[in-house]
């Protein structure tokens, strides 16, 4: 397993991890197999979507503001928000691997999402054959 340590600079914020995930698939030196993205923490996830076009991550960050119930919320911390939109969006993500690469689409990236930041965060990276 891998620890890859991630930055956030605001409360909100989509961070492009593929570059660390695909460094970490070629230093276990599997070559065929699967790659487990895991965030050990309840007010961020990870998601894989389109690292193309920088409106994108823009857009999804503002659609998932409109998924927060306006409800009140018991938990005293007052960030029940980050902990509800962390398990809706989850916490893992598995990709293929192939040739000793994550086997992404062409568009595709895998984010860190954080949710309740800034903060230093950590995720763990899995390659096994
Ligand atoms: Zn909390």
């Amino acid at each position: 397993m891998t620890e890859i340590e991630v930055h956030s600079h605001a409360r909100r914020q989509l961070i492009v991890i593929t570059a660390e995930v695909q460094r970490a698939v070629r230093e276990s030196g599997v070559d065929r197999g699967l790659c487990h993205v895991y965030v050990p923490h309840t007010t961020a996830a990870v998601v894989i979507n389109e690292n193309a076009d920088p409106d994108v991550p823009r857009d999804l960050l503002a659609a998932y503001e409109t998924l927060v119930p306006n409800i009140s919320f018991a938990h005293a911390e007052g960030n029940s928000d980050a902990h509800f939109l962390s398990t809706v969006l989850g916490c893992s993500v598995t990709v293929p691997v192939e040739a000793g690469r994550a086997r992404l689409g062409t568009w595709q990236g895998i984010f860190f999402v954080e949710l309740d930041g800034p903060r230093t965060r950590r995720v763990c990276v899995t390659v096994a054959p």
